[in-house]
């Protein structure tokens, strides 16, 4: 689908036609590092000297050094694929099952292998409803400042927690805050895995509450998109986290009411991708 089919997304609307390519580039960064800041408010300054600086903190310079990477997917079905990272969280990923369960949808869940091991009943509840395990890394490092034997590591090791439950979830990775380089992109194909980013993500919405939240995200998608949204919240390790999801619980009912206003419905990453183009 051309952008001018897609009148009301803010990402790439109509009024990103006017811009120069500077510009335009400008916008997409600023968006995604502020999705970035919100949905990961505890950014490690210390792991970054002089400035956060990461390669690709946009969806046009992750294309730039992962051109196999999937950031959507042109398709003739009204679906929609919805996936959550950083979990399972006994937190948090019990509210997001109900409510997928709720609205009849199934999603990804791209999760930490760490936490695979730290709570595989939950593991196998996201996969006996339907949804797929896919591999978020096993310690939620950031892949584009570590070496290459540690990359591997990374994507092997949770790779491994994914499908000792989903043994059909291996091939999909996402790094860590979407961080990649082409180093990473190498590894990623040697492997024979396949790095799926993003549309749109609906923590970056949530300063306007659970329900504005929602809603305008769930308006702006269109048939093909990723969204990104998470239902886990802590992470041990390297990188720590311990965030609040209870905004992104809060706002999926609103999101997903939208879908199906709309006619579009949500589904694992795996089920768009085999239905259409990936790009
Ligand atoms: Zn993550």
């Amino acid at each position: 689908m051309s952008q001018a089919q897609h009148p009301g997304r803010s990402h790439e609307g109509p009024r990103a036609d006017a811009f120069s390519a500077v510009s335009r580039r400008s916008v997409l960064t600023g968006v995604a590092g502020l999705c970035a800041l919100l949905a990961w408010p505890r950014v490690d300054e210390a792991l970054h000297p002089g400035g956060p600086g990461h390669e690709t903190d946009s969806p046009a310079l992750r294309r730039d050094v992962d051109p196999h990477g999937i950031t959507r997917v042109r398709t003739s079905r009204p679906w929609v694929a919805l996936t959550f990272d950083d979990g399972p969280d006994p937190r948090w990923t019990p509210g997001v099952l109900d409510v997928l369960r709720a609205y009849g949808c199934r999603a990804t869940f791209f999760a930490v292998g760490s936490n695979v091991e730290a709570h595989p009943d939950l593991a196998r509840r996201i996969v006996a409803e339907g949804h797929r395990l896919s591999n978020h890394t096993h310690d939620h490092l950031w892949l584009d400042r570590i070496e290459a034997a540690a990359v591997a590591d990374q994507l092997t090791r949770g790779r491994a927690a994914v499908m000792a439950h989903d043994p059909a979830g291996g091939e999909l990775v996402r790094p860590p805050r979407g961080w990649t380089s082409r180093t990473v992109a190498r590894c990623t194909s040697d492997l024979g895995l396949r790095s799926v980013f993003w549309t749109a993500c609906l923590e970056s919405a949530l300063h306007d509450g659970p329900f504005a939240a929602g809603t305008e995200v769930g308006e702006g998608l269109r048939a093909g998109d990723v969204l990104l949204a998470h239902d886990g919240g802590r992470v041990v390790g390297a990188n720590p986290q311990d965030i609040d999801r209870s905004g992104t619980l809060a706002a999926l009912p609103s999101l997903l009411e939208s879908l199906r206003r709309r006619g579009l419905l949500g589904v694992p990453v795996q089920d768009l991708v085999a239905a259409g183009t990936p790009h």
